[in-house]
């Protein structure tokens, strides 16, 4: 008998109903093509939570993803609505930082991968893309600058002086290493490390760390590069870059300026993950792109960053390698098929056809 994998699946607002209707619609069909067993529990979250219970992230829903294994997140937020209430029940703050918070969720996943046939939407000359782009960002999300103690703004004679601490210990950064040559294994088995060593104490560290971890995974080939180079080069020459490992500022930017290279946040997912018990991570897989309130409702949103978002909570929380692929190849295939919703569309193009979500998600399913 197989595995049942827990899944709860947190739809949100704008367009995360549309956009997860059809993620769960690729699941089944994974769940019948490799014979697993998904037990997939819908729960209301953002404005549909204080809709519904009067809270961003109603206790029920909490309890229900304590309960799994995983959480398939759509987005949340609505801008029209999000200012009628105070700043700390607003559903990013209120359900995205709690559940970030209260789950450890410590690294964060973003693949950044441009097919060639969606050359377009690249704002790189197309020689600069190669055969494509296929990055992965693994960033550190709980350290660093944005959580370092003292963090305050001071009176001094003739102003005001701010002061955010960067501290970072040798565990944290263990930990996220793991992360990252294990995610560089499963790819094509190359690791840039992100740092200032040149300048910062914590960048000497995260060096010395990396290097010392990177012992343990000899297939992997490791390099370091200071953070300013590693903009510049995302913009010269993306394509050397397999997996680049950031502490959480850093990984901040450069995981955005990574992401403008594929020209469409509808394509991007993201995974966020905790702590490993046994064979599963608990991880938090959702959408880069938030609830695109002008687009919402109309069958016009992409549904493909939703559909990766489920193929990275097959690999990494849930280790199925194989069937994680099958939505990556399903997703390729609608692709060269020259399927288009708006956003990454052309008229340019004149193999591309452009579909709504329902029609993306069919397709995606069917290839499956
Ligand atoms: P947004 O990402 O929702 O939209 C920016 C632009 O990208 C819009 O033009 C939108 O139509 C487009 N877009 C985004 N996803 C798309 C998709 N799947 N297919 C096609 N086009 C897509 O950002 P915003 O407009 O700044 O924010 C809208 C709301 O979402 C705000 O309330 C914000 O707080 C919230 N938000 C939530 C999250 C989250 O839940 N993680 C993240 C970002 C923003």
């Amino acid at each position: 008998m197989s595995k049942t994998f827990k899944i709860a699946a947190l739809a949100g607002d704008g367009i995360g109903p549309e956009v997860m209707r059809e993620a769960i619609k690729v699941l089944r069909a994974v769940e019948k093509k490799f014979a697993l067993s998904f037990q997939i529990t819908e729960a209301p979250v953002g404005w549909a939570g204080i809709d519904a219970a009067g809270k961003a992230l109603p206790d029920a829903t909490l309890a229900l993803c304590q309960q799994s294994d995983a959480i398939l997140f759509g987005s949340v937020g609505l801008p029209d609505r999000d200012p009628t209430i105070p700043k700390e029940q607003r559903p990013e703050r209120a359900a995205l930082l709690r559940i970030r918070k209260e789950f450890g969720l410590f690294a964060n996943l973003r693949p950044v991968q441009l097919p060639k046939a969606l050359a377009h939407s690249c704002p790189l000359r197309p020689e600069r893309q190669g055969d494509g782009i296929d990055i992965l960002v693994v960033r550190e999300l709980t350290g660093g600058m944005y959580f370092g103690q003292p963090k305050k703004t001071e009176e001094i004679p003739g102003g005001h002086r701010a002061i955010d601490t960067m501290v970072y210990t040798t565990p944290e950064i263990e930990r996220i290493a793991h992360v990252a040559f294990k995610a560089a294994r499963l790819r094509r088995k190359k690791l840039c490390s992100i740092d200032k060593a040149n300048v910062l104490e914590n960048g000497v560290l995260w060096r010395d760390v990396v290097t010392r971890i990177g012992k343990d995974y000899a297939d992997v080939t490791l390099e370091h590069m200071f953070v300013d180079n590693g903009a510049m080069q995302l913009m010269l020459r993306p394509t050397q870059f397999d997996v680049m490992l950031c502490e959480n500022m850093f990984g901040d930017i450069l995981s955005d300026e990574a992401a403008a290279l594929a020209g469409s946040l509808g394509m991007l997912p993201s995974a966020s993950l905790g702590t490993t018990s046994g064979e599963r991570t608990f991880g938090f897989f959702e959408p880069a792109g938030g609830t695109a309130p002008d687009i919402a409702g109309k069958n016009l949103a992409n549904p493909i960053a939703q559909i990766l978002s489920t193929a990275l909570m097959l690999r990494y929380s849930f280790g199925l390698n194989d069937a994680a692929a099958a939505i990556e190849t399903a997703v390729a295939k609608a692709i060269a098929q020259g399927l288009r919703t708006g956003d990454i569309y052309t008229p340019a193009d004149p193999t591309a056809k452009k579909v709504g979500t329902r029609e993306m998600g069919d397709a995606i399913a069917a290839a499956v």
